[in-house]
C-alpha cells in the first residue's frame, strides 16, 4: 500500500519534472496493490477494518479515496469515466489537458470514479474520502503527537524543517482557492474541514506547558490562514475547481466571524500571561481577507511579527488569468489596508510578496511589465520562484500540453536561457543578472528601464562592498 503527498499527486499518468517526462501512474510502477490518495485517514482506517476482517486484497476495492489495479477479482466500479491512456497522452500531448480536466471535474467526494489504462494494466481511481467533521478534526488533532524529529533520524541530528513548525497549530485543512499552479485541490480538497475553536486553544495551553516552548507560537492557520470555517451553503459541493476565482460563488459563506472569534480567544490566552506571541505565518487570501475591516484590523494589530507573507504572484493580469489569480488591483486594496492599518496599530511592519516566473502563459512582455511595476515601486522581491510544474496541477497540465483549459495555444518559457531572463527580470536589483537583463532590454530599445535598473543593480554592489 503506498500513500502520502507524492503517491496522491502521481495517482493518474503524470509528468514528473526532474526526468522531463510522462510517467504511468505510481500505482503502477511501484507495483503496489492499493493507493491511498488525499488525506488518507478514513481510507486507512476502511482497510484497516476490512484487512481484520479477513478480507483479501482484492475485496479493498472501490474505496473512496483510493486507487487499485484492475484485475478479473476487483472489478471496475459500477459508474466511472475513462480518460485518456498513458500511451494515447505520450503520442498527443494535448490530451494531457483533456485528461486532466476530465479529472479535475470528478474529483470530489460526490464526483465519480476514473479509470485510466496505463499500458502495464488498467487502474480505477476512486473519488476522494468525504472531509472530516469537526468532532472528527479534534479527535485528530488530539493524538499525542510528540513534535519531536523521529528517533530513526535522530542519529542524522535533527529536522531543521521542524523549527519552523514545532510551535505551530493547524486550524483546518482545504483550500476553495483553486490556483492553478496548486494541488491542494486534489490533495485536500477544497471543503474547508475546520477543528473547534475549543480544541485549538486546549493545543494552544498544551504546547505552553512545555518546557522547550519560549512565548512564540509560529503561526496558527491552514493552507490559506483566513479560510478558517468557511464552508459552502449548498448541501453538495460543486465541481468548479475555485469557489473565488473569476468571482465569488454566491453560495460561498466566507463569513470572518468564526476566525475573528477564534484570534480573539487567542488574544486572551495571550494576555492571560501564558505566551508573548501567536503570529499568522500562513498564506492569506487578500482577496477575502479585505472584506472585514474587523479581521484586517486585529491581524494587523496582533498577529503579524514585523512581515506578513502573501502570493499576488503576478502583475500581469494576462499571466494572472492563466494562474487563476485575482487582479492585481486587488492586492494593492489589501496592501493600503495593511499600512493604514499598521499605522493605526503603531507598527512597523512590512508585506513579503510572493511571485512565481515562467508560468506558462506568461510572455516576456509580461514579465517586463511586472519589472516595471516592481521598479517604479522600488519593490526588491526576495520570494521569487521559478515556476515548478508539480503534478497534478493545472499549471503543469498547461506546461506539457502548451495549451490552456480552453485549448488556445499558449507560450511557456521553457530551458534554461529563458527561464532564467524571466527569473532576472524579477530579481532585476541583483548585479549578477545586469547582463541577462541588458541584453534582452537592449534588444527591445526600453533604454529608460534599463537605466534604471542599472542605477539599483549599482547600488546592490556598492552596499555590498
Ligand atoms: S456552489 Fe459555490 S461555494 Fe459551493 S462548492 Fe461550488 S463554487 Fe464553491
Amino acid at each position: 500500500m503506498i500513500g502520502g503527498l507524492e503517491a496522491s499527486l502521481r495517482r493518474l499518468t503524470h509528468y514528473d519534472y526532474v526526468e522531463d517526462k510522462i510517467k504511468k501512474s505510481i500505482l503502477t510502477d511501484s507495483k503496489a496493490d492499493i493507493l491511498v490518495h488525499g488525506m488518507g485517514e478514513l481510507a486507512v482506517c476502511e482497510i484497516a477494518e476490512k484487512l481484520s476482517a479477513g478480507c483479501t486484497i482484492d475485496q479493498l476495492a472501490g474505496i473512496p479515496g483510493t486507487a487499485y489495479n484492475l484485475r478479473k477479482n476487483s472489478p471496475a466500479p459500477e459508474k466511472f469515466f475513462e480518460l485518456p491512456s498513458c500511451r494515447q497522452i505520450l503520442s498527443d500531448n494535448k490530451l494531457f489537458m483533456q485528461a486532466h480536466l476530465e479529472y479535475q471535474k470528478r474529483c470530489f467526494p460526490e464526483g465519480e470514479a476514473v479509470v485510466q489504462d496505463q499500458g502495464a494494466g488498467r487502474i480505477a481511481v476512486m473519488p476522494p474520502s468525504r472531509p472530516l467533521s469537526e468532532a472528527e478534526m479534534d479527535r485528530l488533532y488530539s493524538l499525542p503527537f510528540t513534535r519531536e524529529t523521529h528517533p530513526d533520524c535522530r542519529k542524522e541530528g535533527e529536522v531543521p524543517a521542524l523549527e519552523s513548525v514545532k510551535f505551530s497549530i493547524t486550524t483546518h485543512r482545504g483550500c476553495f482557492g483553486g490556483c492553478s499552479f496548486c494541488s491542494i485541490y486534489f490533495h485536500q480538497g477544497k471543503e474547508i474541514s475546520s477543528r473547534s475553536e475549543g480544541n485549538i486553544i486546549k493545543e494552544l495551553e498544551k504546547l505552553s506547558k512545555r518546557k522547550d516552548f519560549k512565548g512564540t507560537i509560529q503561526d496558527i492557520g491552514g493552507p490559506t490562514a483566513n479560510m478558517y470555517a468557511m464552508k459552502c451553503r449548498k448541501q453538495k459541493i460543486c465541481s468548479r475547481q475555485s469557489c473565488i476565482y473569476p468571482n465569488i460563488c454566491k453560495h460561498l459563506d466566507c463569513s470572518c466571524e468564526k476566525l475573528i472569534s477564534l484570534m480573539k480567544s487567542v488574544l486572551r490566552w495571550k494576555k492571560a500571561g501564558r505566551g508573548r506571541n501567536a503570529f499568522v505565518a500562513s498564506g492569506v487570501r487578500y482577496d477575502l481577507a479585505v472584506k472585514s475591516d474587523e479581521y484586517m484590523r486585529i491581524l494587523c494589530k496582533e498577529f503579524v511579527g514585523g512581515h506578513l507573507k502573501v502570493a499576488p504572484e503576478h502583475f500581469s493580469n494576462n499571466t494572472l488569468k492563466y494562474m487563476g489569480k485575482p487582479r492585481f488591483g486587488l492586492f494593492e486594496k489589501f496592501e493600503n489596508k495593511f499600512n493604514e492599518e499598521s499605522r493605526k496599530a503603531g507598527k512597523e511592519q512590512y508585506l513579503v510578496p510572493y511571485f512565481i516566473s515562467s508560468h506558462p502563459g506568461c510572455t516576456n512582455e509580461d514579465a517586463e511589465k511586472l519589472t516595471e511595476h516592481l521598479v517604479s515601486k522600488n519593490i526588491m522581491p526576495r520570494q521569487v520562484q521559478d515556476f515548478t510544474p508539480s503534478p497534478l496541477s493545472l499549471s503543469t497540465a498547461m506546461f506539457v500540453s502548451g495549451i490552456d483549459k480552453n485549448c488556445n495555444k499558449i507560450f511557456t518559457a521553457k530551458g534554461s536561457s529563458a527561464k532564467k531572463l524571466q527569473f532576472a527580470l524579477l530579481r532585476y536589483y541583483e548585479p549578477k543578472h545586469f547582463g541577462i537583463i541588458s541584453k534582452h532590454l537592449s534588444r527591445k530599445r526600453k533604454f529608460r528601464l534599463l537605466e534604471q535598473i542599472r542605477k539599483k543593480a549599482d547600488y546592490q554592489k556598492k552596499r555590498k562592498r
